[in-house]
């Protein structure tokens, strides 16, 4: 059973200036996710995920409350700390992949590694190994742009694990996908926390969140409303 925290919020809100009136996007949100869990953030549009996303990953900052990801004060953090922070700790994963079409695929998944001052062989050993672990060996010269979108999505999966992060987020990593590469990637991302990362999935597809995490939490206009065993953990029992 796995007991460290990776992500701690407590009594967390955020609200955008440019909307002083109205709930905050987020209110008083408290929550642990331990390691080895795989959870999903669940909620629809404008429910307020970007938002405990973005604090998770020390993209911005709450206007009250505090968010402590791997042992680091997230919430605390300048913007250059939390660069840094994000380097360490942190492997993103995002709907519209976010890949560099001008670099191959081996260099876009050794760039975090480069910028985090890794040797270039070693980097390289590395990301050979992720891509021949998920499936895509055979296109690390390949532009992305060259790709389809299931392995754009792979590619982009190895870059966010290049550093081995403690911590792997995904926002809606399906959305752009066609379904039979969505489950592929769902499928991935099950492997993922099968061999004890630490993920947590925003989306607003409930049928994807039970595929591939054990917990759901359930977000409402910015509130935490419920926090949900899924089916998946049940089967594990
Ligand atoms: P979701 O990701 O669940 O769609 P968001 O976290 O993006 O939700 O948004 C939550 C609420 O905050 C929404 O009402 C949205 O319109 C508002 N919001 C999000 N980002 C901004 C912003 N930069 N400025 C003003 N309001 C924002
Ligand atoms: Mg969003």
């Amino acid at each position: 059973m796995p007991t460290t925290p990776v992500i701690e919020l407590r009594g967390v809100s955020r609200r955008y200036d440019s909307a002083s009136d109205g709930p905050p996007a987020l209110q008083d949100a408290s929550l642990t996710v331990r390691a080895g869990e795989a959870v999903a953030i669940l909620g629809p549009s404008g429910s307020g995920k970007s938002t405990l996303l973005n604090l998770i990953a020390g993209l911005d900052r709450p206007d009250a409350g505090t968010v402590t990801v791997d042992g680091v004060r997230v919430s605390g953090l300048g913007e250059a700390a939390a660069a840094r922070f994000r380097r360490a700790k942190i492997g993103m994963v995002f709907q519209f992949f976010h890949l560099l079409d001008d670099l191959t695929v081996t260099d876009n998944v050794t760039l975090p590694a480069q910028l985090a001052g890794m040797a270039r062989g070693t980097a390289h050993r590395r990301a050979a190994e992720l891509l021949e672990a998920l499936g895509i060996d055979r296109h690390a010269r390949a532009h992305p742009g060259r790709l389809s979108g299931g392995e754009r999505q792979r590619v982009a999966v190895a870059r966010a694990l290049m550093n081995r992060p403690p911590l792997l987020l995904a926002d809606e990593p399906t959305g752009a996908l066609d379904s039979a590469s969505g489950n592929d990637v769902s499928a991935l991302l099950r492997e993922l926390h099968a061999d004890g990362q630490t993920v947590v999935l925003v989306t607003h597809d409930e049928a994807l969140a039970q595929a591939c995490t054990t917990r759901t939490i359930h977000l409402a206009d910015g509130r935490i409303a419920a926090d949900t065993t899924n089916s998946l953990a049940e089967a594990a029992r």
